[in-house]
This record gives C-alpha cells, sequence and structure tokens, in this order.
C-alpha cells in the first residue's frame, strides 16, 4: 500500500509505483547494485571486517557529479538486480555470517517498505546487526517515520545549504528546504550519537569545488543546530567523473582555513578527510563483482548466486 501514492521522499510524486515510476524511476520491485562488504566508511561503522553494504538501484535525487550513476539513474542508467523482500532478508543474514561489523542500506529511500520488511523476516531469523541508514538527506518524514525504527546509526549527507549550491551540484534547489526537516527528524528522535554503542548520526558534508563559502555556511549551522546531537564527517575529496577533471581542488590554506573553522566553531566531535590522501580517489563500477578497489571490498558470495542466475 506504501507504493501506490507514493511520498517517500520530498519529490512527493504520489504515482502508483505498481505501474508506473517517479523521480527515482523506479517501480515497487527492490532492484539492487551490490552487496558485501566495505571497509571505506567511517571507522566505527566499517569495524575489523568491513561494513555490511547493500547498495539500491535508483535515486531521488539526480545529482550532476554523482559518483554512483551507473546506478543512481543520475544519467538513465538503471545497472542493477531485482530481488525479492525474502531475498533481501537472505542477504542480511548472509552479511552477518560474512563477519560485517553493521548492515550499511545505501540510498535506500525509495524502497523504505521493503526494507522495513526484509528487516522484520531477518530479525526474525536470527539478524542482530546495528543497522546504518546511508543517505542523501532526502527523505520525506513520512518516509523516516516508517524506516526510523530500524535504525540504530544515520549516516547521511547534508550536501549543502545553499539553493545556488543545490541547483548546481544536486539539480533541484529543492534540496534545500527538504534537507532540515530530515535533520529535524533524525535529531528529535535520536538526540545524542554514541558511536561506541553504535547509536545516533554521522552527518556528512562533502567540500565541492569553488563552493567553500557554502561549506562555511552549512558549518555554521551544523554547530548552532546539531553539533550536540550529530557527529560531523567532513569530506575534502571531490571526486571529478571522468571526462571532468577541470575542477579548482581544494588547496591546502583552504582546507587550513576549515580546519580553523572547526576549532572556532567548537566542533570537535567527528572526523575530516586530509586532502592529501589520494589512495581513495576512484569512481566505482557496479558491474564488476567488486566495484573498489580490491582492499577495500569483499562481495557478498549470495549476492553473486544471485547476480548469476
Ligand atoms: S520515492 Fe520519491 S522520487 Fe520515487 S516515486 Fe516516491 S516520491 Fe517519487
Amino acid at each position: 500500500m506504501f507504493y501506490e501514492d507514493c511520498i517517500l521522499c520530498p519529490n512527493l510524486c504520489h504515482v502508483d509505483r505498481r505501474n508506473e515510476t517517479g523521480v527515482c524511476r523506479q517501480k515497487d520491485r527492490v532492484r539492487i547494485a551490490w552487496s558485501g562488504l566495505h571497509r571505506g566508511e567511517e571507522p566505527p561503522v566499517t569495524g575489523e571486517r568491513g561494513s555490511g553494504m547493500i547498495f539500491f538501484t535508483g535515486c531521488p535525487l539526480h545529482c550532476q557529479f554523482c559518483q554512483n550513476r551507473q546506478i543512481s539513474g543520475s544519467d538513465g542508467e538503471n545497472y542493477g538486480i531485482d530481488i525479492t523482500v525474502d531475498e533481501m532478508a537472505r542477504l542480511m543474514l548472509s552479511l552477518q555470517d560474512m563477519g560485517a561489523a553493521t548492515l550499511n542500506l545505501v540510498t535506500g529511500t525509495h524502497f523504505i517498505p521493503s526494507i522495513a520488511a526484509a528487516l522484520d523476516e531477518a530479525k526474525g531469523k536470527g539478524f542482530s546487526l546495528p543497522v546504518v541508514w546511508n543517505s542523501s538527506g532526502y527523505e520525506s518524514v513520512y518516509g523516516l517515520e516508517l524506516i526510523d525504527p530500524y535504525i540504530d546509526v544515520y549516516l547521511v549527507d547534508c550536501k549543502t545549504l545553499d539553493k545556488g549550491t543545490a541547483s548546481r551540484f544536486c539539480r533541484t534547489p529543492r534540496y534545500v528546504d527538504a534537507v532540515i526537516p530530515c535533520l529535524d527528524f533524525i535529531k528529535s528522535h535520536h538526540p545524542s550519537t554514541d558511536l561506541d554503542a553504535m547509536k545516533g548520526t554521522i552527518l556528512r558534508h562533502l567540500v565541492f569545488p569553488g563552493e567553500l563559502g557554502a561549506t562555511v555556511s552549512f558549518l555554521r549551522v551544523f554547530a548552532e543546530r546539531y553539533k550536540d546531537a550529530f557527529f560531523l564527517s567532513l569530506m575534502t575529496q571531490f571526486v571529478p567523473p571522468l571526462g571532468n577533471l577541470d575542477f579548482k581542488m581544494l588547496s591546502e590554506d583552504e582546507y587550513d582555513s576549515l580546519v580553523y573553522l572547526l576549532e572556532d566553531l567548537g566542533i570537535d566531535d567527528g572526523f575530516i578527510q586530509d586532502p592529501s590522501d589520494d589512495d581513495v580517489l576512484w569512481i566505482p563500477d557496479f558491474t564488476r563483482d567488486v566495484p573498489f578497489p580490491a582492499s577495500f571490498a569483499d562481495p557478498d558470495p549470495y549476492f553473486l548466486s544471485l547476480k548469476r542466475r
């Protein structure tokens, strides 16, 4: 019933996804692009062996420079395989058997009702990993109310709070109006963060090239509204998609100015990416069994069996 008049994200398409698609370009049948252990997430979520990822195909946003464009639909591609709720539950159990530290659901907004059903089924069969909701911060409050009871850790983006930046990078100024209610909902339901106990929120922000002013504005709002509730993960390495290499990347001086600003604003809980560490500059290729550098990831054997059937 949740898919019949879809309002799971702020696009509020009101389409009947049994027969048609909205902005996310997905019907009610779950489609995923990859599943396995991944060691590139923030350390508490990754643990020793990796975070147990499920990457969903489709996205309610179509950002200009999406790194996952093969699967997000930003260019009209729709790479992935269709699976049932029962298969998703088995995938969750399989990730647990692999030794995953967490279950990490990546851009599942448009499949929230199916994910909730799969989690119910998996829990009935012994699934007990902390559940991480890894999203763009682009859920409707209605969608969040459905998924929140299942979530231990939110790993959400706040891409920008500047409408011009949102238009250039997210292809919609609506992002700015949508992300604040989303973050306020999360804060009201999870008012503190304790990553040792796997509870709370890591708020990610990527510094867009040439948009340092937008990052400064975001950090001021973060310090005012969310600092006491969320950890910050400040990412400084924008990875241009292939063929778009003419961006002015963050300079050392700009990076230093951000570090000083964090100190000034009293933001001391969190993570900041070092822009001189170029080990992580890659774009995943989801057509491969391991879309990431091999040292970062192990595919789930059950996922591979579904992919090859
Ligand atoms: S999930 Fe969002 S984009 Fe997709 S159909 Fe529903 S409201 Fe539209």
